[in-house]
């Protein structure tokens, strides 16, 4: 038996690419130059759409960018992190440790405040930390640190930058769309998220929601021409149109990804349906023996690490074969933590289609003669999280 999406594809239950509807992957079946009055028209459109999603309108603006959302990300702290400014990075997990690798290949200074991976960055911390400070400039946060699944409380670091008068900069990736990010109750400077996320849309296009003041006071000070979101942001303030080649059918799918998104019912409809999936998923899951990583109070309805079953008959590489065979892509851990992998719940997909990937886990459990998932107590000898060498290989080749 196996299960397909509309397109006859596998249904994508991972952090992106993930599943579209029909309709966005038909919107894109249109040619446009970069001037036409059309697609200038759409491209207006969905940037204001983005900006209303965040809670910016009339302080805000959005600027976007081709390439996936990593290009963003380096964009935005390039763009606004001043030559001498400094960066307060709070990590917990590799998307927080990114932004210190781009900060180190970009030339700016940054501090890293860590927290564990299954743990939320503690605002708390970032007070203390702020208030015998005087060199940093920005604080960065990853909204729901993809790598585990851990959501971060953005809200209470953005009143925390705001008492200490530091500019904040947030990675929104994985988050925007389904959890609530509005620029009135979360004063940040710049957040970046992008197409092909929760939004639903196709990858490949990065935007940034930054303070209109900010963008203005970037001039001159990006580390890369093509990464400068000043500079994009005058450009396409001057005509509507994108400094280099536009992604347009990029841009059509998004718009009409909007549209649906709006249809439904706004972040609140997408977060809830994402809710009723990480339910259906995480029920259905312990109840074969799995484990969660995460306690349920701090896991975001994106995507859940499960900790990698005990049993020396479960391998992740075979296990990740018929599942996809099944037509469900899953995903490899990728914590430094515990041996795990991890499963989505973001997309065009609804609780129906948590449950059937339900049954092809339990089914191939059955198969594989795996009679619970429940992983080893932490540190056991010769358990198979920590002898199942087999899946270092597919571990590792995960960007
Ligand atoms: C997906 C994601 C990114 C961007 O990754 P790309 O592979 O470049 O698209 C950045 N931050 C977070 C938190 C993400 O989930």
């Amino acid at each position: 038996m196996s299960a397909r999406s509309p397109s006859g594809d596998p249904w994508l239950l991972t952090p992106g690419p993930l599943t579209t509807s029909p309709e966005v992957k038909e919107a894109a079946r249109h040619d446009y130059g970069s001037r036409d009055r059309h697609f200038i028209d759409v491209n207006r459109q969905v940037r204001e759409r983005l900006v209303a999603i965040a809670g910016g309108q009339g302080t805000h603006a959005c600027v976007p960018l081709q390439g996936s959302g990593t290009f963003v990300v380096e964009a935005m702290l390039g763009t606004f992190v001043p030559r001498d400014g400094q960066v307060l990075i709070l990590a917990n997990g590799s998307y927080g440790q990114r932004m210190a690798k781009i900060c180190q290949v970009a030339g700016r200074r940054f501090e890293l405040l860590e927290a564990p991976e299954d743990t939320p960055v503690d605002p708390h911390a970032l007070d203390r930390a702020l208030a015998d400070d005087a060199q940093t400039s920005h604080v960065a946060v990853v909204h729901c640190e993809t790598t585990s699944g851990v959501v971060n409380p953005v809200e209470a670091i953005g009143r925390v930058c705001a008492e200490h008068s530091r500019s904040l900069l947030v990675d929104a990736m994985s988050a925007f769309g389904a959890l609530p990010l509005d620029a009135r109750s979360t004063p940040f400077e710049a957040a970046v998220a992008a197409s092909g996320k929760c939004l639903e849309s196709t990858p490949g296009l990065g935007f940034c929601i930054a303070r209109k003041e900010a963008l203005e006071r970037a001039r001159d000070n990006a580390h890369a021409l093509s990464l400068d979101l000043h500079d994009q942001h005058v450009a396409m303030e001057k005509n509507g149109q994108w400094r280099f080649t536009p992604p347009v059918q990029t841009i059509l799918s998004l718009h009409r990804a909007l549209e649906e998104f709006e249809a439904e019912g706004g972040v609140a409809a997408r977060g809830r349906r994402y809710r009723e999936n990480l339910k259906v998923l995480v029920d259905g899951m312990r109840e074969l023996g799995f484990a969660t990583l995460l306690p349920d109070a701090v896991q975001a309805p994106i995507i859940v690490t499960f900790r990698m079953p005990a049993d020396p008959r479960f391998g992740f590489e075979d296990f990740y074969e018929r599942m996809r065979r099944r037509g469900y892509v899953i995903y490899p851990g990728k914590l430094t933590l515990a041996p795990s992998f991890r499963i989505g719940c973001i997309g065009r997909l609804g609780p129906a289609e948590m449950r059937a990937a339900l049954s092809a886990v339990e089914g191939i459990l059955g198969e594989m003669g795996v009679a619970s998932g429940a992983p080893c107590a932490p540190a056991a000898s010769g358990c198979n999280a920590v002898a199942g060498d087999g899946d270092a290989a597919l571990l590792q080749a995960e960007p």
